[in-house]
């Protein structure tokens, strides 16, 4: 039998370094947490670099509202959020961001750098943070905000151990930066990884995110979907797939995991349109009133819990189906009729 050592209370360094790893696993967790506050700093030109699949360096900078130099020292302070301020706040998200954990657990997890100047503000502030220690100074930058990574992990050898290879890890933060495109298509988009352009959109609509990210001859074949709670955008049932891997959700802006009832009821919309065991491409925004949203289900916000389910699906397949029914074939399809 093992032999039991008596129960320690964690020494303070060691719980923030667990606590800062269980936010941030993987170079695009940090990718998404920064593009997150890009998007709720209302940025409309976000670019992210990487080098080395992120664990080298991860940046990205936008023209959003920047850090106001007062509040500079507090954005990388544990639980430090300007997006929340009440217990009845918590039922209430209406930004992608809100625990206040991102920058404070990047700093943890490796060294982080920001530099921030709100548009009205002369001079920029830099600062640079890494674990508990802080260094602020005066610099000129653009207006907007640039958060740069290094060295991701180089405190936690065994999560750097883990890592999946680079290639690997930048096609994955590829898909995500595509995600987001597609969902967030009037913004410029630009993602680099050593030096190589891996994604680029130019601002326009779901269409051109969908040229953007899957190609011109895919975007043509697209049909409109608008209801009440739902937009963006359906292929025409001539392109189909044998996977799922081109059904995007975004629930009030956040870019989720489509849940399974959710993709079913889209493939339902297409009734016999779709052979059996194809998926369509689709591109789907719902919007929903916040308290019928729980983003707080999951560590890195990938999942949200959704009110009434399975009358959200019915509107979903009714959405897919009307926009459907502007195409030839629908006509003729018994189950449309
Ligand atoms: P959260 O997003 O949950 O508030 P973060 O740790 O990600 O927590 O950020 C802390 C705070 O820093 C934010 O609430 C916001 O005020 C500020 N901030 C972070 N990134 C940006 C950005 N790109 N532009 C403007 N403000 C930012
Ligand atoms: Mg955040």
């Amino acid at each position: 039998m093992a032999i039991r050592s008596p129960i320690r209370v964690l020494p303070p360094e060691v719980t923030r370094l667990i606590a800062a790893g269980e936010v941030i696993s993987r170079p695009l967790d940090v990718v998404r947490e920064l593009i997150d506050n890009a998007l709720d700093a209302g940025a409309t030109r976000i670019e992210i670099e990487l080098e080395d699949g992120g664990l080298g360096l991860i940046r990205v900078r936008d023209n959003g509202v920047g850090i106001p130099a007062d509040d500079v020292p507090l954005a990388p302070q544990r639980h430090s959020t300007s997006k929340l301020d009440s217990v009845e706040g918590v039922d209430q998200i209406g930004t992608l961001g809100f625990r206040g954990e991102a920058l404070w657990s990047i700093a943890w997890a490796g060294n982080l750098t920001l530099v921030t100047r709100p548009p009205a503000q002369v001079g920029a502030l830099c600062l640079s943070a890494q674990g508990e220690e802080r260094h602020l100074s005066r610099v000129t930058a653009p207006a907007g905000t640039s958060v740069t990574v290094r060295r991701l992990f180089s405190r936690l050898p065994a999560r750097l151990r883990t890592q999946q290879p680079q290639a690997s890890e930048v096609r994955e933060i590829t898909g995500l930066v595509g995600r987001y495109a597609l969902h967030y298509p009037a913004l410029h988009w630009k993602l680099v990884s050593n030096g190589e352009v891996r994604l680029q959109h130019a601002r326009s609509d779901a269409r051109g995110a969908v040229a953007s990210v899957y190609g011109p001859l895919v975007a043509n074949r697209l049909l409109s979907v608008r209801s009440e709670h739902i937009s963006g955008v359906v292929s025409r049932p001539e392109l189909t797939r044998p996977r799922r891997d081109r059904m995007h959700l975004a629930v009030n802006g956040r870019p989720v995991v489509f849940p399974a009832e959710l993709q079913k009821a889209v493939i339902a919309g297409y009734a016999e349109l779709l052979p059996a065991g194809q998926a369509p491409l689709c591109v789907l925004d719902l919007h929903l009133p916040a308290e019928d949203v729980n983003p707080n289900v999951h560590p890195a916000k990938a999942e949200v819990a959704l009110a009434e389910l399975s009358r959200l699906a019915d509107l979903v397949r009714d959405a897919v189906r009307e926009a459907l029914s502007t195409h030839p074939l629908a006509r003729t399809a018994p189950a449309l009729r």
